[in-house]
């Protein structure tokens, strides 16, 4: 059984409220940071090892420590809960059953990176949380862990909710910034980095909501204890939000040592595929990364059992591996049809191109309607090809990872799949999608 450091008391009646929140031992973390120094509270993320639980994995300490500190320039800790990504669903969990335990780290982040005006960023379509976070931040100020002077320290720090208008680039964390200043999510070069030039220009950290929670959990039983828990650089636990054809489609908290194989079959976990029916691929972090069929899915390219970590989905690259992303995992079972799941993530990708790039705007449209045409069984062998091309003329040439994102699926699917997009070329009168009129989508 997987340790449970961030959903440990997920089942508590009343968790939501300061009251029970308090008795199970919260905001504990908080007061033990708030006697330690901003430099010993880095020092215990950096420890624990920590990455980006958004997708990219990228060190939490690390991150920090770029945090410039111009004199008298503020700074901002923003979170970023616009969770959009397809399949991902987890720091919607989190927020609506412990709204306390992100407050409680964003205060422990915000006094170390010293924001006193931090910000959740949710999603628009995320609307009955708003008042939910909102109910725990004013709890929070009435009991003394938000506002002025917090807790006799002389720290002080407010935290404001900023709903989303729900467009799925302003999950990027430019665009995000660009959205909260008032303008259109549009994403901005980097470098600059947020950590140097974020929010109104000034030093600012982008967050997500599980990296900030799991800040408590690092407070509590140091960074050194957090990263004995699994394996390599995947330490810790992690939020994995499963759905598609299993039995118990859910979020877990998993603790990166346990096979791929055990979190789809076991009762523990997803309870394994409804009817009996065969696995045949999965797309394990949320749509943006590659798909992976059974077989590579449940060993590496070495032979070895595949792992949910971030480096053991990754075997192989790009070519035979995945990534372990945002942790929205996706099960399809042997009934699926690959080129129309392909077809309707490309209309999503091109529906949600923000149009700045035009490799982006106009091959995530060439994209969709290609597979589209394919779907239908219009197709002919070449646009297979043409559809390959289009692909890897987006990936690496855009301002933002959504073209890489909208790249990916396509490229994976063509690469572990053909023989599914030849079949709809060959067999038009079969193509299901024409007889239910699916491929008008
Ligand atoms: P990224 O690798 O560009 O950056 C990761 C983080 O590290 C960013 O905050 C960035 O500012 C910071 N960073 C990187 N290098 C830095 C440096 N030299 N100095 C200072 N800071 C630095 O990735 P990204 O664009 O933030 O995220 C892409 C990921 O988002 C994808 O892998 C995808 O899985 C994920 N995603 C998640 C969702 C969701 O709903 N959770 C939605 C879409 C995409
Ligand atoms: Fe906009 Fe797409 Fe370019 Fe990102 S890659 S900036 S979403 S056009």
């Amino acid at each position: 059984m997987s340790k449970k450091l961030l959903l440990k008391d997920a089942h508590i009646e009343g968790i939501r409220y300061l009251e029970t929140y308090r008795k199970q031992g919260g905001y504990t973390a908080a007061e033990k940071a708030l006697k330690m120094t901003p430099d010993e509270i880095l020092e215990e993320v950096k420890t624990s090892g920590l990455r980006g639980r958004g997708g990219a994995g990228f060190p939490t300490g690390m991150k920090w420590s770029f945090l410039a500190k111009p004199e008298g320039v503020p700074r901002h800790l923003v979170v970023n809960a616009d969770e959009s990504e397809p399949g991902t669903f987890k720091d919607r969990y989190l927020m609506e059953f412990l709204p306390h335990l992100l407050i409680e780290g964003m205060l422990i982040s915000s006094y170390c990176l010293g924001s006193n005006v931090s910000y959740i960023y949710i999603r628009g379509e995320y609307s009955w949380i708003p008042d939910i976070l909102e109910e725990a931040i004013d709890e929070a100020k009435a009991a003394g862990f938000l506002g002025k002077n917090i807790l006799g320290t002389g720290f002080d720090c407010e935290i404001y909710v900023q709903r989303g208008g729900g467009a799925y680039i302003c999950g990027e964390e430019t665009a995000l910034l660009e959205s909260l200043e008032g303008k259109r999510g549009n994403p901005r070069l980097k470098p600059p980095f947020p950590a140097v030039k974020g929010l109104w220009e000034r030093p600012t950290v982008v967050n997500n909501v599980e990296s900030i929670a799991a800040i408590v959990p690092i407070i509590d039983i140091t960074g050194a204890e957090y990263a004995k828990i699994g394996v390599g650089r995947s330490t810790g636990t992690k939020l994995i939000s499963a759905c598609g054809n299993i039995n118990k489609p859910g979020v877990y908290e998993i603790d990166m040592t346990i096979t791929v194989e055990e979190f789809i079959y076991s009762d523990e976990y997803c309870g394994g595929i409804p009817n009996g029916k065969k696995l045949k691929a999965c797309i394990p972090g949320g749509s943006s990364v590659p798909i992976v069929p059974a077989n590579l899915l449940l060993k590496t390219v070495n032979g070895e059992p595949r792992y949910m970590n971030y480096e053991s989905l990754a075997d192989g690259g790009f070519a035979t591996g995945t990534m372990m992303g945002s942790g929205g995992f996706i099960v399809l079972d042997e009934d699926q049809c690959i080129v129309e799941h392909t077809m309707t993530l490309a209309r999503f990708y091109h529906h949600e191109s923000c149009g700045q790039c035009t490799p982006c705007r106009e091959g995530t449209g060439w994209m969709h309607k290609i597979l589209k045409k394919i779907e239908k069984g219009e197709g002919k062998m070449e646009d297979i090809d043409l559809l390959w091309d289009i692909q890897r003329k987006i990936e690496g040439n855009t301002i933002c990872p959504l073209g890489d994102a909208a790249a990916w699926p396509v490229a994976a699917a063509i690469r572990h799949f053909r023989d599914e997009f030849e079949w709809h070329v060959k067999n038009p009168e079969l193509c299901l999608t024409q007889n239910y009129g699916l491929a008008n989508y």
